[in-house]
């Protein structure tokens, strides 16, 4: 029989099966509410569904475009334009993926080489690491606090050497809820002016920002965009997590060069849900409504926990909350969630996991992606500790 042991070398020895599988798992072992991996416990719209079933019902049901629906592209490319000036060829500048982790991951693929360095702000989602690893990269890390989780521009300056392939960054930020103000993308794109790093922006939470703030997106700022794969998610948007479409926009000679890995590792994409995904995008009124949504859901959730005895700062973006329990208990945060989970019936994530060397600074996540109901019954339990 073949193990790792003795018949072949892992590529990735100290990967385990991410947080999100384990905690889902005990979750639903302890039927506990589940307010730990993103995904919302509501439908998606009605209209949405059809335009699927509509799409497999009129036949479209064979390979599509290796580079996603050409439909698709035009709408995407018209919405970037209308968002943030920026304008991107469907023809070659537009690819749809499997998710936006496929197009994170087919990036780093296409670029990175043997020994070069990949800047990566820490906390961070959990996909990026390996994909760097698995490529031969270097993930070089610079650890945030967790006070605001702002970047200090010079100590990121100071982690750019020879080596540095790449930079990955995600606003709105997963799991802090922070989002990168215009000031932090103009630091960004003047630490990468006159360089060939290329930039990987993971903006998958781009319709999920609050308090009247604006999503910076890198396709705004002309030097950032002209070296940046700028990374979207339906499944984020439209509450679809499980179809796992998103895609991608970069200049035409970094999209060249992603297809090349893109076509041998997907070549092609859902097509129903790509002919659906192209009539429903054309509505704006489709993402646009999605801050106020999600910031209802937010506020919600955080005025029913005033007067816990849980620390926070309401999040700027995305549905996830992080909240402060150090005036709780002083156990470690992976401890607290499974006995959470397991004991209360509520299920979080640890926030250590997205740090480096997995610091514990007393925080657990919280995703409020969930009907009032399972957002009352949740914040009931945390009001009891
Ligand atoms: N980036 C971040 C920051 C995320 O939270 C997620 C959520 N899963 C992804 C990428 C992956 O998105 P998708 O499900 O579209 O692959
Ligand atoms: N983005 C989701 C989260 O952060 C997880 C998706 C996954 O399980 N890979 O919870």
């Amino acid at each position: 029989m073949i193990t790792s042991k003795n018949q072949f070398l892992s590529k990735l020895p100290d990967v385990r099966t991410t947080i999100f599988t384990t905690v889902g798992k005990l979750a639903r072992q302890h039927r506990a509410l589940d307010l730990s991996q993103g995904f919302p416990n509501f439908d998606p719209d009605p209209k949405l569904l059809d335009l699927v079933t509509q799409a497999m019902a009129g036949g479209h049901n064979q390979y599509a475009a290796m580079q996603g629906h050409y439909d698709l592209r035009e709408v995407i490319s018209n919405k970037i334009e209308k968002l943030h000036g920026a304008k991107y060829d469907p023809e070659k500048e537009i690819t749809v993926t499997v998710g936006a982790t496929q197009a994170i991951f087919t990036a780093i693929t296409a670029f990175v080489h043997q020994g070069d360095e990949v800047i990566v702000p820490k906390p961070a989602y959990d996909c990026y690491e390996p994909a760097i690893e698995l490529n031969g990269g270097v993930p070089v890390f610079l650890q945030l606090e967790q006070k605001d989780f702002k970047i200090d521009w010079d100590a990121f300056r100071s982690k750019i050497t020879s080596k540095t392939r790449m930079v990955i960054i995600n606003t709105p930020h997963n799991p802090s809820g922070r989002i990168f103000s215009r000031e932090d993308m103009l630091q960004l794109q003047e630490s990468l002016r006159n360089t060939n790093i290329i930039l990987v922006s993971d903006e998958v939470y781009e319709h999920i920002v609050f308090d009247g703030q604006e999503h910076q997106s890198a396709s705004r700022f002309e030097d950032l965009a002209s070296r940046s794969f700028v990374c979207a998610s339906f499944g984020k948007t439209f509450h679809v997590t499980g179809w796992k479409m998103g895609y991608c926009a970069a200049p035409s000679e970094l999209m060249h060069e992603f297809r090349k890995t893109h076509q041998f590792n997907v070549f092609s994409v859902d097509h129903p849900v790509q002919r659906a995904m192209a009539t429903y995008l054309e509505d704006e009124q489709h993402y646009l409504g999605l801050n106020a949504f999600y910031q209802q859901k937010r506020d919600f959730f955080l005025h029913r926990l005033t007067r816990s005895r849980f620390k926070f700062k309401p999040s700027q973006g995305t549905y996830f909350q992080l909240l402060d329990y150090s005036e709780i208990t002083l156990e470690g945060d992976v401890q607290l969630a499974k006995r959470l989970t397991i004991d209360h019936g509520l299920a979080s994530i640890p926030m250590s996991v997205f740090n480096v060397d997995q610091r514990d600074d007393k925080v657990l996540r919280f995703c409020f992606a969930k009907t009032e109901d399972t957002l009352e019954r949740a914040t009931d339990i945390l009001n009891t500790l």
